[in-house]
């Protein structure tokens, strides 16, 4: 029998580098086969080459559309080394191809171009290039499909020397499947916006910042899980709701109580289930003017997280866990806030809403079912980063494993809910992480801190403003009329923390928003009201490295600790915590997130 010649397919949109490649075929006495324009390229070069109608005995048809599409083309290319391929090849009198050589056109180029219309995109589609490619790679035990002319030379060498190496044939094909893979998306992309825009696109005016263009929030399967009822997200807007969400869902199941976060920056500002208010809680947390918030549960969430920390939730982008009632609405109305998300809204409430902020508030309703994939991957500087979502679940059977004391039996309820409440916080936290929490609420919260003991003392600080803002001076501030609540919220915070101004403008400013100015606290003052303050919670989203994390949580009446074991210090942190009365829970799952 006749040494088979060796064949190659050529058909290429982008063709650079394509006369080298011709050359080096015909030194090689490979037969080549090409499509339209890039037999005539090669031809008009000198080069021996022949149509594609050579073999498919059929001329290129519809303006182009079809080409190479032809059982002569793609089971020359398909066939394997088997007995049966060749018996059906000899039937038929194809003969197998050994390169493929294809590029496609440019859609991406294409639907770049502003104004593009759809039949302009359509005929961008490669139909035969995809197929040739594909199958090429398919197939590439036996042939080589070269996508990237950038890997022409290395071919070449390759075939100068006999024959193409195995692990290049894999990356060629590799890197073929990435390139069709691509094109796919560039296809789908270009048509979601099309036909499909707020169902699985939504424009974004632009990115994290002004200047981060475009930008937008997209799915690649099923639908958005939200609605936008009123206003139009911005990025942050959905990091936010997006991390919020989750949050209070999950609070809700481990919990069985309404629940709401309040979110700045994509970590949360206060998160709570609803528990009844107190007469000074609903004061401390300026709702004591809402109507009805004694008989809805989701309303005392948002008033707790709206309070936990009333500086830090300015502008915030607000979750709740049940359809949005009056009460929770009228409170949302009286504050200064981004946007809410919840599963649904009370008419009468979405009425509220909707007028907020000159009619631009967000809202968005949010599919309760959703659940999201598997795997979640995001791109950090042109690398994709991926990994399985964070779905373990936390609840208070979470906090059974006391360490310390070792005679110490289950935990009481309380302090099982406020453990599963900060927890929960912190899975959705930037980290490190530790939060602070009683009466079913987040009390302080420090995200974002590279050491571990910046995030205690910032959270235990934030806890103790909290406690503060109990005190009978600030619940007794003579306001001056017309003050606004973020005013008195900010006024409130400089007293508690102590930063008060002394003299000059700033303190001119502040005593501008009261009949009575309230004095500073004294240190004796402040320690002597913190000692009353108990039966606190703290969890961490990884061990404790050292014990001054323990000394300082013992300050803002921390009774129950929790944490993942698996530091050196371990030991000491356990005895620490139980020289100072605190009941140690080793939670053991680690809870970063970025
Ligand atoms: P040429 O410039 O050789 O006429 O066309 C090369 C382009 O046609 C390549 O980008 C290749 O992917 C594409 N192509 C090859 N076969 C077919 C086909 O059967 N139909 C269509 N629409 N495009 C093809």
């Amino acid at each position: 029998m006749a040494e088979h010649q060796r064949i190659a397919i050529v058909s290429v949109y982008d063709k650079t580098g394509l006369l080298d490649l011709a050359k080096g075929l015909v030194q090689n006495n490979v037969r080549i086969l090409a499509s339209g324009g890039t037999s005539k390229m090669i031809r008009e070069s000198g080069f021996p080459v022949e149509d594609i109608s050579a073999i498919t005995k059929a001329p290129e048809m519809l303006g182009g559309r079809v080409k190479t599409l032809h059982p002569a083309v793609h089971a020359g290319i398909l066939a394997r080394e088997l007995a049966s391929d060749e018996k059906d090849l000899a039937e038929q009198n194809i003969e197998k191809v050994d390169y493929v050589i294809c590029n496609l056109y440019p859609f991406k180029d294409t639907v770049a171009k502003i104004n593009v219309t759809v039949p302009e995109a359509v005929e961008e589609i490669d139909i035969g290039g995809v197929t040739l490619i594909r199958a090429a790679a398919k197939n590439h035990t036996r042939v080589t499909i070269l996508s990237d002319p950038r890997d022409y030379p290395e071919f070449l060498k390759e075939l100068d020397a006999g024959e193409i190496k195995e692990s290049s044939r894999k990356l060629f094909a590799l890197k073929a499947f990435e390139h069709t893979a691509d094109y796919d998306a560039a296809i789908s992309e270009f048509f979601r916006k099309q036909y499909a825009t707020d169902k699985q696109y939504i424009p974004l005016r632009y990115g994290a910042n002004p200047h981060q263009k475009p930008a937008s929030a997209y799915v690649k399967e099923g639908d958005i899980p939200f609605k936008v009822l009123g206003g139009a997200p911005g990025y942050i807007n959905l990091l936010d709701a997006l991390n919020a969400w989750p949050l209070v869902k999950e609070l809700k199941k481990s919990l069985g109580k309404p629940a709401a976060a309040s979110f700045k920056h994509v970590s949360p500002a206060g998160a709570a289930i609803g528990e009844p208010l107190t007469a000074e809680e609903r004061k401390v947390y300026m709702v004591d003017d809402i109507a009805g918030i004694e008989t809805s549960a989701l309303a005392q969430a948002y008033a707790r997280a709206r309070g936990a920390d009333r500086m830090s939730s300015f502008g915030d982008m607000i979750a709740l866990s049940d359809i949005v009632d009056l009460p929770t609405a009228s409170i949302i109305s009286k504050e200064v806030s981004d946007g809410v998300i919840a599963p649904g809204y009370e008419p009468e409430a979405l009425e509220i809403l909707k007028k907020k902020k000159g009619g631009k508030y967000l809202v968005l309703q949010m599919d309760p079912e959703f659940e999201p994939s598997k795997t979640e991957t995001r791109t950090v500087y042109g690398v994709n980063l991926s990994q399985g979502r964070n779905d373990v679940v936390i609840s208070p059977d979470s906090f059974k494993n006391v360490i310390t004391p070792k005679t110490g039996g289950p935990l009481p309820e309380s302090a099982q809910r406020d453990l599963t409440v900060a927890t929960i916080a912190l899975k959705y936290t930037q980290s490190n992480s530790v939060c602070y929490a009683a009466r079913g609420q987040v009390i302080g919260l420090g995200a974002g801190q590279q050491s571990r003991i910046h995030c205690t003392r910032l959270a235990g600080d934030k806890a103790d403003n909290w406690w503060l803002r109990f005190h009978p001076r600030v619940l007794g501030i003579k306001w001056r009329k017309g003050t606004k609540r973020p005013d008195k919220s900010n006024a409130i915070d400089l007293l508690v923390s102590g930063q008060l101004p002394k003299s000059g403008a700033e303190r001119e400013q502040f005593e501008a928003f009261f009949d009575e100015v309230p004095a500073a606290f004294t240190e004796e003052e402040k320690t002597e009201w913190l000692s009353q303050l108990t039966d606190v919670v703290i969890s961490s989203d990884a061990f404790f490295p050292f014990t001054d994390n323990v000394y300082r949580a013992a300050r803002s009446g921390v009774k129950y600790m929790a944490a993942p074991g698996g530091s050196q210090n371990d030991v000491p942190v356990f005895e620490t915590a139980e020289k100072l009365g605190i009941t140690f829970v080793e939670q053991g799952i680690r809870l970063f997130h970025h």
